[in-house]
C-alpha cells in the first residue's frame, strides 16, 4: 500500500476534480472509470483548469507537467494500484454505489480508506455491504472542486476516530477545511440548501412572485451570490427533487416534500442548464 498513492472511482464532473486537487498536492492519483471517452475528456478537463490556475499564479507553472504527470487514466477497479485511500464518485445512485463499494472492499488493500463523495446518501448504509465499515466515511467536496473549500466529512455509524482523524488531516493537507457532520439524510449542507430552493418553487408555483423576483431577493437582500432558482438550475432540477426525496423518506416529515412544480418541471425534462431550460432559458 503506497502513502502518497490514492484512487478516485468516477472521472465524471466531481472526479477529475478531486483527482486534480491530490495531484496537485503531490498524490498519485489513478483516476478510474469505465468510459474510456470521459477519462479522455477528463485529462483534458484537468489539463485546461491546471494551467488556468497556473495562468493566474494560483499554481507554480514549472509544477504543471509534473502535476499533471501523477494523474494515470485506469478503466477499472480491478485494474487500481494498491492505494491507501479511494475516493468514489460514481453517480448518486445507491444500487451502484453498492456494487462499487462491494468490489473496492475486494479490490483495496486491507488497510485502505474507502471514502464516498455522495451528495445525500447514508454513508452506514454504503459502509454496510463492506468488511470494514469502520474504513468508510463521507468526503463531499464541493463543485467545483479546485475552487470550493468545504468539504463535509460525514461520519458513518461505524466510523472510527482513527480513519476520521485521518482523513480530516488529509482535507487540510489539500487546501480545504473539513467540518465533521454526523450520517442524518442530507447532511449539513443539502438539508439546509434544498429546502430553501424547494421554498423558492413553492412561491413561484403559488405566484408570490416572478422567477426573477425570487433570485433578485436573495440576491440582493441576502448577499446570495446566486438567486435560489438559479442555482437549482445550475445543480440539475433532477438532483433537486432527488436529493428532496431522499429528505422526505429519510425524515419521514411532510416538511421535506418536493415542490409539485419541481416534479412537473423534472417529468417534462425541464432540467436546468444541462437540458438549456429550467427556470430559465440557456442558449446554446
Ligand atoms: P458524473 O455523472 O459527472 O460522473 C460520474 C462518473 O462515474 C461518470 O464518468 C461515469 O462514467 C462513472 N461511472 C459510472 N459507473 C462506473 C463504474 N462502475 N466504475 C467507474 N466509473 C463509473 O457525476 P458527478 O456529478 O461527478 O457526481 C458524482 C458523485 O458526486 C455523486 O454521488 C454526486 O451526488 C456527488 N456530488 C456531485 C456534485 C455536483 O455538483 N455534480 C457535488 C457534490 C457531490
Amino acid at each position: 500500500m503506497k502513502e502518497k498513492h490514492v484512487a478516485v472511482v468516477g472521472a465524471g464532473t466531481m472526479g477529475a476534480g478531486i483527482g486534480q486537487v491530490f495531484a496537485q498536492s503531490g498524490y498519485e492519483v489513478d483516476l478510474v472509470d469505465v468510459d474510456e471517452k470521459i477519462l479522455a475528456r477528463s485529462k483534458g478537463r484537468i489539463e485546461k483548469s491546471v494551467n488556468k490556475l497556473a495562468s493566474k499564479g494560483a499554481i507554480d507553472p514549472t509544477q504543471v507537467d509534473d502535476i499533471l504527470g501523477r494523474i494515470h487514466p485506469v478503466p477499472a477497479i480491478e485494474k487500481m494500484s494498491p492505494v491507501f485511500l479511494v475516493v468514489e464518485a460514481v453517480p448518486e445512485n445507491f444500487d451502484l454505489k453498492k456494487k462499487i463499494f462491494t468490489a473496492l472492499d475486494k479490490t483495496a488493500p486491507e488497510g485502505a480508506v474507502l471514502a464516498t463523495n455522495t451528495s445525500s446518501i447514508s454513508i452506514t448504509e454504503i459502509a454496510a455491504v463492506t468488511r470494514r465499515p469502520e474504513k468508510v466515511i463521507g468526503m463531499h467536496f464541493m463543485n467545483p472542486v479546485p475552487l470550493m473549500k468545504l468539504v463535509e466529512l460525514i461520519r458513518g455509524i461505524a466510523t472510527s476516530d482513527e480513519v476520521f482523524e485521518k482523513i480530516d488531516g488529509l482535507a487540510r493537507e489539500l487546501g480545504k477545511t473539513p467540518v465533521e457532520v454526523q450520517d442524518y439524510p442530507g447532511f449539513i449542507s443539502n438539508r439546509i440548501l434544498m429546502p430553501m430552493i424547494n421554498e423558492a418553487i413553492y412561491a413561484l408555483m403559488e405566484g408570490v412572485a416572478t422567477a426573477e423576483a425570487i433570485d433578485t431577493v436573495m440576491k440582493l437582500g441576502m448577499n446570495h451570490p446566486m438567486g435560489p432558482l438559479t442555482l437549482a438550475d445550475f445543480i440539475g432540477l433532477d438532483v433537486c427533487l432527488d436529493i428532496m426525496e431522499v429528505l422526505y423518506n429519510g425524515f419521514s416529515d411532510p416538511k421535506y416534500r418536493p415542490c409539485p412544480l419541481l416534479k412537473k418541471m423534472v417529468s417534462a425534462g425541464y432540467l436546468g442548464r444541462k437540458s438549456g431550460r429550467g427556470f430559465f432559458v440557456y442558449e446554446g
